[in-house]
């Protein structure tokens, strides 16, 4: 079964990330290996087979108290090989590939237990909404994650986090405010392949898809916040290719594996995106601009307008999706204030006018919004830094007079965080 006698490869070191329907094992190897794996039943275990191999690290510090495993054992087989057994406490859908070496990691071996009778029945009814007022759903998608850490700037300040935080925050402002609820794509500290972002995101029905990023450039002098939608085309700018190749790369750090586009992924890819993608992209270019003018009032912009590129997980046919670039992470000053937790809550309330204002002017039927709006009534403005009682009278097509009276309110004086109504216009 195993050839290359020659090839001698050890095991340097093991990492465990937790998703919420399976657990991901990786195993950092000193050159590419030849592996098989089976599971064993009663009790139940999962045995991998390395060959030519032996372990060169310790597996103690492994935290698998969130995960099926209960213990990990390491043996020799046939004198040669490295044997790995997983204790399991229940039996588990293994699935194992190999990733080759990159920029960011050496050769590395990715086993994926996936829960059994976990499969998510339960999204369908979450958007369904009886009454026809219905929430509006942003799918809020984090990007990177586990063994992807996205850019990494100084003092050890990683992409991973700082958009997990600031995806968190926007999801309070939104699941704060009637007429909106927020679904995280990922909520901890693992990897999902970008296509599967997108897929999460249909199983939500959701109006509108987020990808929340904090990327590096080869120039730490580069900096500023900016908005991307798909581009079927070229890219609007040198960073923009820059960027989405960079985004697109992340399946081979993260590990999507073999993933492929099933049969329908690829119907979709040739029908429905001619016919639907032309809307859809027109969406995404309207919201990204009122967020890109919201963000405007916290951060230098890089570009003033929405760019485009080829991100591959903006590619959903139905839902409108932009990418934030929340700032360069490659930057100290971006760096620290992105790793600063006001500052995130900052950005946060800006993506969150934006996309507000956007469905306030174009909620989808059924939503609560359409209807308030066939009602008369306005929506909710989030007060950020910068904010201006004139400017956002001018945002909304109102007087400075109707917003005080609307809101009760006899000076002019505004808060960051506070949240003023905006009367129908
Ligand atoms: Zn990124």
């Amino acid at each position: 079964m195993f050839c290359e006698a020659s090839l001698a490869a050890t095991v340097d070191g093991v990492r465990l990330w937790r998703a919420p329907d399976h657990t991901r094992l990786v195993f950092d190897l000193s050159g590419p290996v030849n592996h098989k794996i089976f599971p064993l039943d009663n009790p139940p275990r999962l045995v991998m087979d390395i060959a030519h191999s032996s372990i060169n690290t310790s597996t103690n510090g492994l935290d698998l108290s969130t995960t099926p495993v209960t213990a990990l054992r390491t043996g020799v087989k046939d004198k040669t090989d490295l044997r790995i057994v997983l204790d399991l406490k229940t039996a588990v859908r293994p699935r194992s590939f190999a990733l080759s070496k990159n920029q960011q990691y050496g050769d590395r071996l990715v086993v994926d237990l996936y829960d059994i009778g976990q499969e998510t029945v339960k999204t369908v009814k979450d958007a369904a909404g009886e009454s026809g007022n219905r929430d509006i759903i942003i799918a809020i998608d984090a990007g990177h994650g586990g063994e992807d850490p996205g850019a990494l700037g100084p003092k050890g300040i990683r992409e991973k986090q700082v958009v997990l935080a600031i995806s968190k925050e926007l999801q309070k402002l939104l699941d704060s405010t009637p007429g909106f609820r927020a679904r995280l794509v990922r909520t901890g500290d693992y990897y999902i392949p970008l296509r599967k972002r997108t897929e999460i995101a249909r199983n939500h029905r959701a109006d509108m898809f987020i990808s929340i990023h904090a990327d590096a450039f080869t120039k730490s002098s580069a900096n500023g916040a900016s908005v991307f939608a798909l581009s079927r085309r070229g890219a609007t700018s040198e960073t923009a290719r820059y960027l989405a190749s960079r985004e697109n790369q992340a399946d081979l750090i993260g590990g999507a594996g073999s993933v492929s586009l099933d049969d329908k992924d690829h119907m979709l890819a040739s029908v429905l995106l001619d016919l639907s993608m032309t809307a859809t992209l027109s969406s995404s270019l309207e919201v990204g601009a009122e967020v890109l003018r919201s963000i405007g009032g916290v951060a230098r912009l890089h570009k003033k307008h929405v760019e485009q590129a080829g991100f591959v997980v903006l590619k959903s046919p139905d839902i409108p999706s932009i990418l934030v670039e929340t700032g360069f992470i490659s930057n100290p000053k971006e760096a620290r204030q992105l790793s600063d937790r006001s500052y995130q809550q900052k950005m946060a309330r800006a993506i969150f006018n934006g996309v507000n204002r956007y469905f306030e002017k174009a909620p989808p039927a059924g939503t609560l919004l359409a209807a308030r709006k066939t009602m008369g009534g306005g929506g909710v403005h989030v007060i950020a830094r910068g904010d201006t009682l004139s400017d956002i009278a001018v945002r909304y097509n109102v007087s400075v007079e109707d917003l005080l009276r609307h809101n009760g309110l006899n000076s002019t004086r505004i808060r960051v965080g506070q949240r003023l109504k905006i009367p129908a216009s």
